[in-house]
């Protein structure tokens, strides 16, 4: 369709609400793209045309859009950044500052038209700034036509061309994205290598690119008989000069892509009718690996729907590329020089960004331990599934979160800890950023299941996807859901465990005349499973309810038959119970033998104490 024809089409097109949760509304946008790109300069030239909806009650003024590729120039708040915090990441440093012109990454805007009317916008760093001359009103939709210039930056971080492993292109971050609006108002973040929030909606992309060049991107190729390449059972007969690869995305919010001349592309389809495609360069370090690949994650991918919610899209590719690995809407770059373990580990650890942050789209800015966090806890449990399977070699554990547990406790006691409600950016150290997104999020769900019990937690996730698939939860958004499944009050776990660094640490004081006594030593409240085991084999399993949670939990696979006591009130450092057993019967007494209660303080948790470590004399 003509691209005036289209314009007019929308002038006219007024849209009713989308509405996510009775009161939340989210914004849509449909993008356009036209990209002839110039391999020799690492230049692209851009057009683009994007349908905006503005769903909200408001009337925008301005909009904003994000231009990633100008962090990646001398002193831009990303060179900054790296160069003062007190721990950088090693793969951004000080290398942004020593790009030369021609090496760094820029997008540079040469018209925008608002409804066919030129508007005033300014490029302030990674961020378009744009006056509108007529507002966008409540439930309309407008036209966004956009011409653009990009430089591919020499690979730094996540995006760039001649990667480390010498992939030509990685294209993340490369176009100008709108930024999103929504309840809570603009998230027109500045860009410092951090986390990202997107606009759900539709992309038709279309770059025309030397035809040697192998395309690896979000969504699915339409002309997949012109282009070959693995994408259709034959090649064409011949090839033209160049190739107009035509990429379709439904329901994403972002458009990821990767070329490189030596990419080979092997496709499988899944048990669950997913087409998964893998690209790599073929070579020592990948070739046997990667074809290892299709088998397992095929196991994975099953195993992940019935945990986590079905994967809602028909494609999925994992493409060699990138620094690390990264996710994007049916898609991630990784690097692929891995042995086949780490390959497996960061695949699945990508993939299952799909289903916290690609379907789960929360503001990762905000809430970074919700997509990565729960990332971390899905990947752990996904691999030790892998290793029940013997797909990947090592042995699986009672429970894969201890070491993580572990970690979150040490550094807790660091007194480096920021709290999860902080703004990713605004992180004072990437380790405080890194422990608290990843670590202490994967804790989070680890704690959640052990208040509300396993067959509530399970239950829980698969409701949180079915709720929230292709919106924007937030934090509180999650613990409803969990308070739903779980009859529980949560808030006050929430409001501990997200919005402060307050620790759990609970102790066994003391066991005289039958009695346990119990005393709360950290600031943090918690339900208690108490284990008593006697000398003549015989275990007893007590629980202690939080007062705040309003009842109990159900269904614990780990922490089976309890007696429940009288409930702890949070305010009282003390509490006691009777058993019938005297010191003399008693084998042992522990708080949470199952290890999954993020305890700083071990130590006092059992019962006779564990003698000290008589540490060795000096010679
Ligand atoms: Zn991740």
């Amino acid at each position: 369709m003509n691209r005036y024809l289209l314009l007019f089409t929308f002038l006219v097109f007024i849209k009713q609400p989308v509405k996510s949760q009775p009161e939340r509304w989210q914004q849509s946008v449909k993008y356009k793209m036209d990209i002839n790109f110039d391999v020799k300069k690492h230049q692209f030239d851009g057009l683009q045309v994007v349908q905006y909806t503005n769903n909200s009650p408001d009337t925008l003024y301005n909009v904003f859009y994000h231009l990633y590729f100008n962090a990646f120039q001398p002193n831009s708040m990303m060179d900054v950044r790296s160069r003062t915090i007190a721990d950088p990441d090693k793969r951004v440093g000080d290398r942004i500052v020593k790009l030369t012109t021609d090496e760094q990454g820029f997008i540079r805007i040469n018209s925008l038209k608002l409804n066919g009317r030129k508007v005033l916008h300014k490029s302030v760093g990674t961020i378009l700034e744009v006056k509108l001359n007529e507002p966008i009103l409540p439930n309309t939709t407008v036209v966004f036509e956009m011409d653009f210039k990009g430089q591919v930056p020499l690979q730094i971080r996540r995006s760039g061309r001649f990667n480390a492993e010498g992939i030509e292109y990685s294209m993340a971050q490369w176009y100008p994205k709108l930024c999103n609006y929504d309840y809570q108002g603009w998230h027109a973040n500045p860009y410092v290598a951090r986390e990202f929030y997107g606009v759900w909606g539709n992309f038709e992309v279309n770059i025309t690119m030397p035809s040697n060049y192998i395309i690896a991107a979000t969504g699915i190729l339409q002309n997949a008989t012109e282009i070959g390449f693995g994408y259709s059972a034959s090649e064409p007969e011949e090839r033209k000069e160049k190739n107009i690869w035509r990429f379709k995305a439904e329901n994403v919010h972002d458009f990821v892509w990767a070329a490189d001349p030596d990419y080979k592309q092997i496709v499988n389809k899944n048990d669950d009718g997913t087409i998964v495609r893998y690209f790599f360069q073929p070579g020592e370090k990948t070739t046997e690996n990667w074809e290892r690949l299709p088998v397992i994650m095929n196991e994975a991918f099953s195993f992940i729907n019935s945990k986590f919610g079905k994967y809602p899209f028909s494609e999925y590719s994992f493409i060699q590329g990138g620094d690390g690995g990264m996710e994007y809407p049916m898609a991630t770059l990784i690097t692929g020089n891995r042995t086949l373990p780490s390959l497996v580990g960061v695949s699945v650890h990508e993939l299952m960004h799909s289903w916290f942050q690609m379907v789960l789209g929360s503001n990762e800015a905000l809430y970074p331990w919700m997509d990565e966090g729960f990332t971390s806890y899905a990947s752990n449990e996904v691999m030790n599934h892998l290793k029940i399977k013997k797909l990947i070699p090592g042995e699986p554990l009672d429970n894969p979160h201890i070491k993580d547990i572990n970690g979150y406790i040490n550094f807790s006691l660091s007194g480096k800890e920021e709290p999860l409600i902080t703004h990713s950016d605004h992180y004072v150290t990437n380790t405080a950023y890194g422990v608290g997104s990843y670590t202490k999020g994967e804790v989070l769900l680890e704690q959640i299941k052990y208040i509300i019990g396993e067959q509530a937690f399970e239950s829980g996730m698969l409701q949180y996807f079915e709720t929230w698939k292709f919106k924007h939860p937030n934090s509180n958004d999650f613990f409803r859901v969990m308070e739903k499944v779980s009859g529980l009050e949560l808030d006050w776990f929430k409001e501990y465990f997200v919005y402060t660094t307050h620790t759990i640490d609970y102790e066994i004081e003391d066991f005289k005349d039958k009695t346990i006594f119990l005393k709360n030593k950290g600031f943090m409240p918690m339900p208690l499973d108490i284990t008593v085991k006697t000398k003549d084999g015989k275990q007893f399993q007590y629980y202690i309810a939080q007062e705040i949670m309003r009842g109990e939990k159900k269904g614990d696979k780990v922490f089976k038959n309890f007696k429940v006591l009288e409930d702890w009130a949070w305010t009282h450092p003390n509490y006691s119970f009777k058993i019938n057993q005297k010191l003399s019967e008693i084998e042992s007494i522990e708080i949470d033998a199952s290890k999954r209660l993020a305890d700083v303080d071990r130590s006092n948790n059992i019962w006779p104490r564990l003698e000290p470590k008589v540490k060795p004399e000096k010679e």
